[in-house]
């Protein structure tokens, strides 16, 4: 088979770099002239290649073919092409491109599918503008209403909706724009890892198996005040070092969990007085769990909850602990990841089955419909920063699965 190319793929992510607000890096906020411009060079490309454009509502763009209509269920592909301050050029932009690069070899190789073709953009995935991550994917399967949207706003107080407006932009508004089964059958997505599992494993193609659960606490330790040099050691109530035994503790039981791939951080921590010569009194800090195994999670964040109380009790500080953010593991859809593991395969491109521990439009996608995704490896695994980078060759290959699984997933029962 004639593969996708590895030069009209860099092509298009240069120039989609270039869609920026001066650097560092790339700046691509959501509903910014650089993002629309962005958006348009997309549209110029299937233009070319008789697609048409929707802008939905929530400022999420759909691409398909003039004469396949918007009735019937498509299989699509998607990502964005929002960007964080000083951020990558692949970060979303890879998946947007790998969709365009899927619509030109429909073509050229005219490969004809059982089901329409689509493409879709989700804007502000990286909440970097109003706030709110996945804002546009949410709004997409009726996660967030126009309400919600109009209440987000940016830094500068324009609302979500208003800067959508102020583009001038058409609005589509059938059925509200919102998508489900009955309007697309198959979304995949491919993205950078972001990480270093497929660059350390020396393989292609991650097919990722589901998307992790987070929970997120805020654990405060109040202790006693005191002189540094006065106090004994036996009459403290320390909470830096209550603080430091937990810390301790969320990356043994991540590390012991049963799944092997829970991860727990303690990325935030808030000390005071913080100085030299007092023992602290009250020390702040966040707690990240993750897994993609909704049981495990549980029981992890229920031993580090055990393990808080017991250094609380055992050291005589008090802890209090707040649930801050939660979300549920999403699995995503067995039927499409096998179409992925046959087209691999077929193809003799090396794959590793593997979770992804970063949220993606297709977390938001996987609620209402089957989705699935793949995973390109990022060159040291970096990424929401200048040097973010992924070969162009590495995303071809993507395409190329990606390509024979959509083949598969848009064949029709019966
Ligand atoms: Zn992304």
């Amino acid at each position: 088979m004639v593969g996708a190319s590895a030069e009209r793929i860099h092509q298009d992510i240069e120039t989609i770099a270039n869609c920026s607000s001066p650097g560092p890096g790339t700046n691509r906020l959501s509903f910014t002239p650089e993002y629309w411009a962005a958006v348009d060079y997309v549209a110029a490309q299937m233009a070319a290649l008789g697609y048409e454009r929707k802008t939905t509502p929530h400022g999420n763009t759909r691409f398909r073919r003039r004469e396949a209509g918007w009735d019937e269920p498509a299989v699509a592909v998607g990502s964005h092409l929002d960007a964080v301050p000083q951020g990558g050029r692949f970060d979303g932009v890879a998946g947007v491109v790998a969709g365009v690069e899927i619509a030109r070899l429909l073509e050229d190789l005219d490969v004809r599918l059982g089901r329409p073709y689509e493409l879709l953009i989700c804007a502000e995935e990286e909440g970097a503008r109003f706030g709110s991550v996945l804002a546009g994917s949410k709004a997409l399967v009726g996660r967030l209403t126009q309400g919600d949207l109009a209440q987000m706003t940016d830094a500068g107080g324009t609302s979500y909706l208003q800067a959508l407006g102020e583009t001038g932009e058409p609005v589509w508004a059938d059925q509200g724009g919102v998508l489900g089964a009955a309007d697309v059958a198959a979304y995949y997505e491919l993205h950078i890892e972001q990480s270093v599992v497929l660059e350390t494993a020396r393989v292609p193609i991650g097919i990722v198996q589901g998307i992790v659960g987070i929970r997120q606490y805020r654990v405060t330790f109040s202790g006693v005040a005191n002189h540094a040099g006065a106090t004994p050691m036996r009459l403290r109530a320390d909470s830096l070092a209550a603080a430091a035994q937990a810390i301790a503790s969320v990356e043994a039981l991540a590390t012991a969990a049963a799944s092997g791939l829970t991860v727990g951080t303690v990325g935030m921590l808030v000390n005071e007085p913080n100085a030299a010569n007092v023992i602290p009194a009250r020390t702040a800090l966040s707690i990240d769990l993750r897994d993609t195994d909704a049981a495990v999670l549980e029981e992890v964040a229920e031993r580090v909850l055990e393990r808080i109380a017991r250094i609380a009790e055992e050291r005589q500080v008090r802890a209090q602990v707040a649930l801050t953010a939660e979300s549920a593991p999403v699995v995503l859809s067995s039927r499409l990841r096998g179409a992925l593991v046959r087209s691999a395969e077929r193809q003799g491109i090396g794959y590793l089955e593997m979770p992804s521990g970063a949220v993606h439009d297709a977390l938001e996608i996987a609620r209402v419909m089957d989705a699935a995704m793949i995973f390109v490896p990022s060159i040291g695994g970096r990424s929401h920063c200048p040097e973010e980078d992924t070969p162009c060759e590495a995303v071809a290959l993507g395409v190329d699965v990606l390509l024979g699984a959509i083949q598969t997933a848009s064949a029709r029962a019966g």
